[in-house]
C-alpha cells in the first residue's frame, strides 16, 4: 500500500545536464577525440550530477528529478533502457561506443535520425522500431543514478520517458502501427517500477509529453489502460505522469480515471482550461507547472499564486513546479554580468527558477507573509518590465498599424519573372549556393582574437573582407551564376541579426542544449524591435564590387529569428514577428538601393514553430507567411527574392511555401529524393525552385553524373525555366576541398543539361 503522506511541494520536471560551463560537452568531445577515457568521462558526469542534485536539494526542492542526465539524449537513453537500439549497432561490444554510434554514426553505421523535441529547439534521436523488435529491460542507468542520488541524501524521483510517448516518437521501419507494441513494453515498465521501488524510490516520474498533442481514440484508450495497469503493480513507487509543452485537455481526464498518484500539468502553455480541469482532481497530487521551463522570464506571482491557491482551495493537493524540464533554459543568471541591469531583473534562468518555485511553494503552504520580501522583489520586477519604454516603441507600432494589405503583396510572380530576367539575364538552370562557405580556421582564429581583444574591429573586418574576396574568386573560377559573399562575418544566422537589432539581448553564457554536445545561446527578444542602422549592406556591396556576376544579399527571416530566440511572453508571437519583419524589410530596401538585384531571406525554421495541435496550425501559418511577405514585399519587381528552407519534412507547410511568394525557393531535397517537387506542384506552386542536389550533411562529393540525374528527375516535375541548381543547405560545416569539388560537378551537370 502506498503511504498517503508520500507527497511533496516543490519540484522541477528535469534538470539541464550539459554543465554550467558546458563541462559535459567538453568531456564528451574529449572522449570522442580519444583524449579522455570512459572512466574519466563517467567521473566528470558523476561530479556534474552531484553538484546539481545537491544544489537543487539545498535550494529547497523536496522532490528532485533524477535520471534526466544524459550523455546525448533521453529518448536514446530510453531506447537503451528498453533494449531497442537498431540491429546495426548491436555488434559494437563497448557500451559507450555503441551508444554514441547510435547517436552520431561511425565509419560503418548510420546514426538514428534526429528531430525536434516537440516545440523546443532541443532535438532527440528517433528510435527505429518494427513489429518484430524484441524489447528487453536494461535498467542500469536509472538504478545507478537513483542510488547515487539517494546516497547524497537527495529526495530523488527517477524520471523515465513513458511508453506512449516513446512509441509515438519512434519511427516504424516496417510501416506497422507501433501502438500495437504497447503490450510488449508494459511488462518492462512494470518490472522497472518494482526495481526502482526496491532501490528506494518513493516516486517515479513518467514523462508523457505526447499527451499534449492530438490523440486518436485508440491512443486515449492506451493512456487509460497503460496507466491503470502500471498503477496495479504491487510494490512500486507513487507514479507521477508528467505532461508538458501544451494544454493536456481530454488526456487529463483519461489520466484522472486511473489509479496513479500524480499528474504534472503545464499551466504556462496549457492555460485556464487545464487549471479548471485540474481543480476536480482531488485524489492525486497535481504538480502545477506555473514557472515557465521553456522561457527565461521571471514568474509573475500574481498570476501563478491565484492559480495555485485556487487549486488548493478546491481541495487539490498541489506541488509547485516548472512547466517542463529546465533543459530548455540556461543554468543561471550569475555569469550574465554584462546584461542591462533592468532587463536582468526581469529574467529567471534555471537556478533562479528553482528559487521562484521554492518561494511560491512557501507562499502556498505557509502564507505570503513567510516570503514577503521575495514576493516584493518579484512584483517590483514584473511591474518594472511592464513599464519599460523599450517594450512599447510607438513609432514601430504606428508604422505597423498604418500598413495596408498591399504592404505584404507584390505584383504577380509571372510579371516579376519577366522583369527580373531582363535585368539579370541568367542562363537556363542557373547555379547558386545557399549562403555560407566553409568556416575556415582563419575565420575562427580571427573571431577568437577579436573576442580576446588581440585584434580590433577594423583588423577583424579586413580579415573578413579577405575571406569574402577569396570566396568570390572561388565561385567565379568554378563558374557559378549567382554568387554569395560566404557569410564569414556571421557567428550565427540569428544571433548576427539579434546583435544589431534593438529589442534583442545576447547572453555570455546562456547555453542550452540543441542536441548531443551541440549547444546554442539563443538571443532574448525583450522589447519592440527596431533596426537602428543597416546591418549587411557594406559586406554585400563589397562582395558585389569584386564581380560582374550578381551577388545575393543574405538575410534571415522573421520566423527563423523568432524560432531561435527566447520570445516575449507579453504579446502574441505574431506581433513580434511583424516587428522583425519590418526591420528585415528595411534592410532589403537598403540592399536594393545599394544596387543588389537578388536578396535571399532564409526561413529554415518555418516548419519548426508549427503548433503541436492541428487546431492551432492554420493561424500560425497565416501570420508566418504574412511576416515573410511583409519582409520581402518592399522591393521593386525587378529585385529577385529568394528564400531557403531546410531541416524538415515539408508536408504540413507545403501550402505555406507557395504562400511565401518568393521568386526562388531553394529547398532541402538531396535526402528526400526530390519528392518535395511533386508536393509543391500539388500545392499549386509555380515559382522558381532549387531542390538541393548536393547533400551537404555528408562529406561525400557527388559526381557530375549523379547531379545530372537528380536534375533530370527534377525536370520531370518542374519546367527548365523554373529550375535552379544548388546544394541543399549552407556550406559552412564542410571543408573547402569537398565544397570545391562538389560545386565543380554541380556546375558541370547544369552545363551538360543546358
Ligand atoms: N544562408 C544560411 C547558410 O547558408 C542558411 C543556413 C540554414 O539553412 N540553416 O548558412
Ligand atoms: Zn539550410
Amino acid at each position: 500500500m502506498l503511504n498517503p503522506d508520500n507527497t511533496f511541494t516543490a519540484t522541477v520536471l528535469g534538470l539541464p545536464r550539459i554543465g554550467a560551463n558546458r563541462e559535459l560537452k567538453r568531456a564528451i568531445e574529449s572522449y570522442w577525440a580519444g583524449r579522455l577515457d570512459a572512466a574519466g568521462l563517467h567521473q566528470v558526469a558523476r561530479e556534474l550530477r552531484t553538484t546539481q542534485l545537491t544544489a537543487a536539494r539545498d535550494a529547497g526542492l523536496d522532490s528532485i528529478p533524477v535520471g534526466t542526465f544524459s550523455y546525448y539524449d533521453q529518448v536514446l537513453d530510453t531506447a537503451v533502457l528498453l533494449g531497442a537500439l537498431p540491429q546495426r549497432v548491436a555488434g559494437i561490444a563497448d557500451e559507450l561506443d555503441r551508444y554514441f554510434a547510435a547517436a552520431r554514426g561511425n565509419a560503418e553505421v548510420a546514426p538514428l535520425e534526429m528531430t525536434k523535441w516537440f516545440d523546443t529547439n532541443y532535438h532527440y534521436l528517433v528510435p527505429e522500431l518494427a513489429a518484430d523488435t524484441v524489447f528487453s529491460l536494461h535498467p542500469d542507468k536509472p538504478l545507478t543514478e537513483l542510488k547515487e542520488a539517494l546516497a547524497l541524501d537527495v529526495p530523488a524521483r527517477p524520471v523515465i520517458v513513458g511508453p506512449i510517448t516513446f512509441l509515438k516518437l519512434a519511427k516504424s521501419v516496417d510501416g506497422s502501427d507501433l501502438l500495437n507494441r504497447l503490450p510488449d513494453l508494459l511488462p518492462l515498465y512494470e518490472q522497472l517500477l518494482g526495481l526502482l521501488a526496491e532501490a528506494g524510490a518513493t516516486w517515479v516520474q513518467i514523462d508523457e509529453p505526447s499527451l499534449v498533442t492530438d490523440l486518436t481514440a485508440a491512443e486515449f484508450d492506451a493512456v487509460r489502460t497503460t496507466y491503470q495497469r502500471l498503477s496495479e503493480v504491487s510494490a512500486r513507487p507513487s507514479i507521477l505522469v508528467a505532461t508538458y509543452f501544451g494544454r493536456v485537455g481530454a488526456a487529463l481526464s483519461a489520466l484522472a480515471d486511473t489509479a496513479i498518484e500524480g499528474i504534472a500539468v503545464d499551466l504556462v502553455a496549457g492555460g485556464d482550461a487545464d487549471v479548471a480541469a485540474a481543480q476536480s482532481i482531488t485524489d492525486k497530487l497535481i504538480v502545477a507547472g506555473v514557472v515557465d521551463g521553456h522561457n527565461v522570464w521571471r514568474v509573475d506571482p500574481d498570476h501563478a499564486l491565484p492559480r495555485l491557491t485556487g487549486l488548493r482551495d478546491a481541495g487539490v493537493r498541489v506541488a509547485v513546479s516548472s512547466s517542463c524540464s529546465l533543459l530548455h533554459v540556461p543554468y543561471s543568471l550569475d555569469p550574465e554580468t554584462d546584461l542591462d541591469a533592468r532587463l536582468r531583473s526581469w529574467l529567471a534562468f534555471g537556478a533562479e527558477k528553482i528559487a521562484e518555485i521554492r518561494v511560491l511553494a512557501t507562499a502556498l503552504t505557509a502564507g505570503e507573509a513567510a516570503v514577503a520580501g521575495d514576493l516584493e522583489i518579484a512584483r517590483t520586477a514584473v511591474l518594472d518590465r511592464k513599464a519599460d519604454p523599450r517594450l512599447k516603441v510607438q513609432a514601430v507600432r504606428d508604422r505597423l498599424a498604418a500598413l495596408d494589405a498591399d504592404a505584404a503583396r507584390r505584383t504577380p510572380a509571372d510579371e516579376r519573372r519577366v522583369l527580373q530576367q531582363e535585368r539579370l539575364n541568367l542562363p537556363l538552370l542557373p547555379t547558386t549556393t545557399i549562403g555560407s562557405y566553409p568556416q575556415t580556421s582563419r575565420i575562427r582564429v580571427a573571431r577568437a582574437e577579436l573576442r580576446r581583444g588581440e585584434i580590433d574591429q577594423a583588423e577583424y573586418d579586413v580579415r573578413m573582407r579577405a575571406e569574402i574576396a577569396e570566396v568570390i574568386a572561388l565561385q567565379e573560377e568554378i563558374g557559378l551564376d549567382v554568387l554569395v559573399h560566404g557569410e564569414p562575418e556571421r557567428n550565427d544566422m540569428v544571433q548576427y541579426f539579434a546583435e544589431q537589432l534593438d529589442g534583442f539581448a545576447a547572453t555570455v553564457n546562456g547555453w542550452v542544449q540543441s542536441y548531443g554536445t551541440r549547444c546554442v545561446r539563443p538571443p532574448i527578444v525583450y522589447g519592440d524591435v527596431v533596426r537602428p542602422a543597416v546591418m549587411t549592406v557594406d559586406w554585400i556591396t563589397y562582395a558585389q564590387s569584386l564581380t560582374d556576376k550578381p551577388v545575393k544579399g543574405m538575410l534571415t527571416g522573421p520566423v527563423t529569428i523568432l524560432a531561435w530566440s527566447f520570445i516575449r511572453d507579453d504579446q502574441p508571437l505574431a506581433d513580434t514577428a511583424r516587428q522583425i519583419a519590418l526591420a528585415i524589410r528595411d534592410e532589403t530596401v537598403d540592399l536594393e538601393t545599394a544596387g543588389i538585384g537578388i536578396i535571399q531571406v532564409d526561413e529554415p525554421a518555418l516548419r519548426e514553430l508549427l503548433p503541436l495541435r492541428k487546431a492551432d496550425q492554420a493561424a500560425y501559418l497565416e501570420w508566418a507567411v504574412e511576416a515573410f511577405r511583409l519582409s520581402t514585399a518592399g522591393v521593386a519587381d525587378t529585385t529577385q527574392i529568394h528564400t531557403h528552407l531546410c531541416y524538415s519534412e515539408f508536408g504540413e507547410v507545403i501550402g505555406a511555401i507557395a504562400g511565401l511568394d518568393a521568386d526562388v525557393t531553394s529547398i532541402e531535397a538531396a535526402r528526400s529524393h526530390m519528392e518535395v517537387l511533386d508536393d509543391l506542384n500539388a500545392a499549386g506552386f509555380d515559382l522558381g525552385v532549387g531542390p538541393g542536389v548536393y547533400d551537404i550533411h555528408s562529406p561525400r562529393v557527388p559526381g557530375a553524373e549523379e547531379i545530372e540525374q537528380s536534375l533530370s528527375r527534377a525536370l520531370k516535375a518542374v519546367p527548365a525555366e523554373r529550375l535552379w541548381v544548388n546544394p541543399d543547405c549552407g556550406l559552412k560545416t564542410r571543408r573547402t576541398d569537398e565544397v570545391t569539388a562538389s560545386l565543380r560537378n554541380l556546375v558541370a551537370a547544369a552545363k551538360a543539361l543546358r
